[in-house]
């Protein structure tokens, strides 16, 4: 029942990997910024949870780093081959506001880019009069930058920074955004990433006044809600990630929990 072909299969660099399943029954209901959860076979028992980068028709793409057995198992599977995959799951960005808004600031910061390439997408397509999407991508080092030509295709302005400055602009993703904020009325901000990097987008965010959302990648077990292995702690108790998030209003998130 939860057997999805895979249709596309690359390799974006040494440990990082874009698979597309075809799932018209995820495509129609999924939603940026909410998650698979995809069951690696093999001798591990709990899935593991992977943002839905991409929805082409039927087809759902995600984009992960092998980091251990689970990743590493799901990386083995070739195209023509099926995978087990639960969602889609959580709750996408645009939770607590409508995300049409006519200035909005995309930022992600390593594996936290994914979510944030069908957001980009969905604002190109409803694009209003004075509406604009400015992308802030954060990597390591230029060897890690994935997705620069696919963020490209729907930002309108999409800055890359590396922390060695080996691509884009040397630093943190938190120096374009500030000067973003700066000089733009930006309605929103939407973000994906580590958690120091999204506590000082919060702060930002806050200081400015501007509405923030964030998307929390907690290691998780079951993923709907039952085991309670990925709660964090929020301004009204603690919360799920799986089934309250991953995306929360981040002037509710805890950052120091
Ligand atoms: C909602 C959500 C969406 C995610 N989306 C993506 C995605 O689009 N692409 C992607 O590459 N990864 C994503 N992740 C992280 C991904 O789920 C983990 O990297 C994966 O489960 C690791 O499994 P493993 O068996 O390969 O590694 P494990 O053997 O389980 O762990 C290997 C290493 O990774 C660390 N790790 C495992 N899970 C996490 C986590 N959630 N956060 C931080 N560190 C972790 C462990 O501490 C350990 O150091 C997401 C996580 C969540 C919660």
């Amino acid at each position: 029942m939860f057997q999805f072909k895979i249709v596309d299969k690359e390799r974006l660099n040494d440990m990082i990997y874009s698979f597309q399943i075809d799932a018209a029954a995820i495509a129609r209901q999924a939603k940026p910024g909410q998650f698979l959860h995809i069951l690696p076979e093999g001798n591990v028992t709990l899935r593991r949870p992977i943002s839905i980068c991409e929805i082409n028709d039927n087809r759902v793409r995600f984009i992960f780093e092998v980091v251990g057995e689970g990743t590493r198992l799901i990386a083995k599977k070739q195209v023509g081959e099926t995978l087990n995959v639960l969602g889609p799951l959580g709750k996408g960005f645009g939770l607590y506001r409508n995300i049409d808004m006519p200035k909005i600031m995309l930022i992600g910061g390593g594996i936290g880019v994914f979510p944030l390439l069908q957001l980009a997408k969905d604002a190109k397509l409803s694009v209003k009069a004075n509406s604009f999407t400015y992308v802030v991508l954060g990597f390591r080092s230029k060897k890690h930058v994935v997705l620069e030509n696919d963020f490209n295709r729907y930002a309108n302005k999409l800055h890359i920074t590396t922390d060695d400055g080996t691509c884009g602009e040397e630093g943190f993703v938190t120096a374009p955004a500030r000067r973003i904020i700066d000089s733009e009325e930006i309605d929103g901000i939407f973000a994906c990433g580590p958690k120091p990097m999204l506590k000082e987008v919060a702060k930002l965010a806050k200081n400015a006044g501007i509405y923030c959302e964030v998307s929390m990648e907690q290691r998780m077990a079951c993923g709907i809600g039952t085991c309670v292995g990925c709660v964090i702690k929020t301004t009204s108790g603690y919360k799920s990630v799986c089934k309250d998030g991953p995306v929360f209003d981040a002037s509710e998130v805890d950052f120091d929990d």
